[in-house]
Order: structure tokens, then sequence, then C-alpha cells
């Protein structure tokens, strides 16, 4: 059950290195610790938030931003703007073929952060709707108490 759970946990050198290349991308030491560390994370990351926690690893913030911009670009990571205007960035999940979108939590008094992956929101689009929200690329934000304000 141990090995289990560690397997789960931890991705592979092997495994970020094929992410990367499958995107067309080199393998280098910045993008694997920016993906491993993204990777490990249950809601989506600012640059901030990635310079605290890959800066004792010797990366400038500089190179985490280079490096970000270079995996959204490659498409295995996502920007999302959680209405504070702070880009996060987070690694697109796949279900089989295609990116599977998930709504975005926010507490209104603490500001936290997190990714509902197992939310679903049905959106009944009205006349007055604009036609984009058909799209499978709208961005869901739920605000309210997180269960540590309420
Ligand atoms: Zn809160
Ligand atoms: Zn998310």
């Amino acid at each position: 059950m141990a090995t289990k759970r560690q397997k789960k946990e931890a991705t592979s050198l092997a495994e970020l290195q094929g992410l990367l290349r499958g995107a067309g991308l080199r393998s280098t030491g910045p993008r694997v610790a920016v993906l491993r560390d993204l990777l490990g994370r249950a809601a989506p990351a600012s640059h901030a938030d990635l310079c605290d926690a890959l800066r004792r690893d010797g990366f400038d913030r500089a190179t985490l931003y280079r490096n970000l911009i270079d995996l959204a670009d490659a498409g295995i990571v996502s920007r999302v703007d959680l209405g504070d205007h702070v880009w996060r960035f987070e690694v697109k999940r796949r279900k089989g073929d295609h990116v599977a979108n998930h709504p975005h939590f926010v507490c209104s008094a603490c500001g936290v952060v997190s990714c509902l992956p197992d939310v679903a929101v049905r959106i009944t689009r009205g006349p007055s709707a604009p036609r984009s929200l058909a799209s499978k690329d709208v961005a869901i934000q739920l605000t309210a108490l997180c269960d540590a304000c309420v």
C-alpha cells in the first residue's frame, strides 16, 4: 500500500521529461523543476508561489518566469486569472484526448484558491448570453467562504 501511494504522489523524472518532449520542448533542469512543482499542487500557483518554492534550488525569478511561459506556450500549462489580476499556472489535466476544464474556488474572506476537478457546473445558455459561453473554454470561478472561514 505504501508503494502505491508513493507512486501516485511523485511523478518520475522520466515522466516529466516525456511530458516536455511530447510538447516539443527540450527537457531542462528549470522546466523539470517547474513542472514537478506544479504537478504536486492542488491549486494553480503564481510566479511568486513558484519563486518561494524553488528559490532554495537556486532558480532565479527571471528563469522561473521564462520557463513558466515556455510551458504555457507549449500547451502543457494553462494560465488562469481568478479576478485578482494575478496570473496563476497549472498543468492541464487531460481526460483521454481532450483537456478537461474544471472550476476554481476562491474564498471571499481569505483569498485561498483551489481546483475543483470533481465539481461540474452546467451552463444553460439563454438568448441574451454571448455565443462563446457554449464553448469548452469557459473559465468557471466559484466564490464563497472556505471551510476555515465559515
Ligand atoms: Zn477562507
Ligand atoms: Zn485548477
